[in-house]
């Protein structure tokens, strides 16, 4: 048939045009729209606004006469230019509000959700079998190992166990400034990447669009090709040292030993799968420990997945969370990326790292940025916005479970069993920030109180009666009755 398959620009892998999975007909004419009013709604940083648009118009150099790129105002503009009325085919979008849009237009069918491992009917089916609200990651991890036969040995988790955790929890090497680990992959930039920079450029200069952060050259993956390269790269020379040092932050060396991949997965380049087969396969070849491969499965196949479902399951109300009622607005010199403006070193450092790169990995994202703001107060909706816009891969459907619940506790712990944030003593531990930092991380009150500390106490006081109930943070909140200067930290967190 003559049905036109549209693809959004994170449904740029060939799982997305494969009719053996579901896909449009090997001869089914393509659709791609660039929609400028995507880029209006937010003010995304530079290098994600990049990233995106030089991803889709390879993609569309790659597919050649069999796609036809149009350059609209809105998806809806776009669509009718190119087809009119006529039938189009799309796999399921990646936000409630894209699946609405699509949903409501007669003309089009919606066709499976590629790009994850589990279906939404197999988690509607696992989620109701846990009906009480409050879903579990590491069971829902256990099921995807079984169901997905990864790393398993018959029924059991190879190994023995399913979780490796605590093996993967290690402080930084003692001394080093960075681990001895050979870089990622960085992909190189095109022609197609200048004519992206110029456009983005002239957007920017006509005062059509505003972006934050720095322009730098393209290092993330836009294509297949770049995205395999830096899926071996990582497998074959980095993977081995993921687990150990997961957890772990260095001044001098923002990657560590993870793999860079998140943009590629969600832009739709890589499939999980394949993902999580390869690094299996590399400890099945004894090339990488166990808790290593362990570790990164637990990312892709657990937390990953957990957090699409999350967003789909809970469904549109869920973004609007605010069970701690937090309802302070986000600094101008957060939204802003200006790191000089504070002087907690942690914060600073991380603060530039988004604004030079628009990527840090989970501990600095959890633990500092997220941490920061959920002691803070800061209102959750504005938080999801800000990682949303401030990361190169952000997209609805992962920023709002993971800021909404995971960062921010706003769910009330629908999705989790405690809030991630603590004072600064974790930070000290895993990091080497604090040793040059002018405040102390041992140090509540006074001139050189840690903010994380004092904030971390502050949270607690504030959400005592919620936080006292939880199993996981009860003996926490004991902690404060133990604090001679609660009164005096009070006072000065209220004044800051
Ligand atoms: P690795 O550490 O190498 O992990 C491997 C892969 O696992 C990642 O590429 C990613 O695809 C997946 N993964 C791991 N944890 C998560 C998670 N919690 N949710 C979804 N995928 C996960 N990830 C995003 O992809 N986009 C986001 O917008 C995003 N926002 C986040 C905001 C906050 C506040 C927090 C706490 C986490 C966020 N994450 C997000 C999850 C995670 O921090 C990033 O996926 C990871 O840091 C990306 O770097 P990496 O590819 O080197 O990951």
């Amino acid at each position: 048939s003559g049905t036109v398959h549209w693809l959004f620009g994170d449904q740029l892998g060939p799982h997305f045009v494969d009719p053996a999975r579901g896909g449009p007909r090997r001869d089914a004419p393509l659709l791609m729209i660039e929609a400028r009013s995507v880029f209006r709604r937010r003010t995304f940083h530079r290098a994600k606004a990049h990233l995106v648009l030089s991803a889709m118009r390879h993609r569309a150099a790659e597919l050649g006469d069999r796609v036809r790129y149009v350059k609209a105002d809105t998806y809806r503009q776009g669509l009718r230019e190119a087809v009119g009325e006529a039938p189009v085919t799309v796999h399921h979008p990646t936000s409630h509000a894209a699946r609405a849009f699509v949903s409501a237009l007669p003309s089009v069918r919606v066709l499976p959700a590629r790009g994850f491992l589990v279906t939404h009917d197999e988690f509607k089916l696992w989620a109701d079998g846990h009906g009480t609200g409050h879903l579990r990651h590491e069971d829902f991890y256990r099921w995807v190992r079984q169901t997905h036969d990864l790393l398993m040995e018959g029924d059991r988790p190879a190994g023995g166990r399913w979780n490796l955790d605590h093996e993967n929890r290690r402080p930084p090497p003692r001394g080093a400034t960075e681990l001895a680990v050979p870089a990622p992959y960085r992909a190189k930039e095109d022609d197609i990447d200048a004519e992206v920079r110029n456009d983005l450029d002239r957007w920017a200069r006509d005062g059509d669009v505003e972006f934050v952060g720095e322009d730098a050259p393209r290092t993330f993956p836009a294509t297949r090709r770049e995205a395999l390269a830096a899926l071996r790269r990582f497998v074959g020379h980095r993977l081995a040292t993921f687990g150990a040092y997961e957890d772990a932050v260095l001044t001098g060396d923002p990657t560590m030993s993870h793999s860079l991949l998140s943009s590629s997965l969600n832009l739709g380049l890589l499939d999980p799968a394949e993902c999580a087969e390869r690094a299996e396969a590399a400890w099945r070849a004894g090339d990488v420990p166990l808790n290593s491969a362990e570790g990164f499965v637990r990312q892709i196949a657990g937390w990953r997945e957990y957090v699409w479902h999350v967003y789909w399951y809970f469904g549109t109300e869920y973004r609007a969370s605010n069970a701690l009622r937090h309802h302070e607005p986000l600094p101008e010199w957060f939204t802003e990326l200006s790191p000089d403006a504070t002087d907690a070193n942690c914060l600073a450092h991380v603060l530039r790292q988004v604004r030079t790169t628009g990527w840090t990995h989970h501990i600095p994202r959890l633990m500092i940025l997220g941490s920061f703001a959920l002691q803070r107060g800061w209102d959750p909706h504005a938080v999801t916005d800000w990682f949303h816009r401030s990361f190169v891969d952000g997209y609805d459907w992962v920023m709002v479970p993971n800021v909404v619940g995971m960062s921010q506790y706003a769910d009330g712990g629908r999705m989790t069993t405690k809030p991630y944030t603590s004072a600064g003593a974790y930070i000290d531990r895993m990091s080497d920030f604090c040793g040059p930092c002018r405040f102390k991380p041992s140090v509540r009150v006074g001139e050189d109180a840690c903010p994380f500390t004092a904030g971390y106490w502050n949270l607690l006081h504030r959400h005592r009666d919620r936080f006292e109930r939880n199993g996981r943070m009860s003996q926490a909140v004991r902690g404060l009755d133990r604090l001679a200067d609660l009164d005096e930290l009070l006072e000065q967190e209220r004044r800051r």
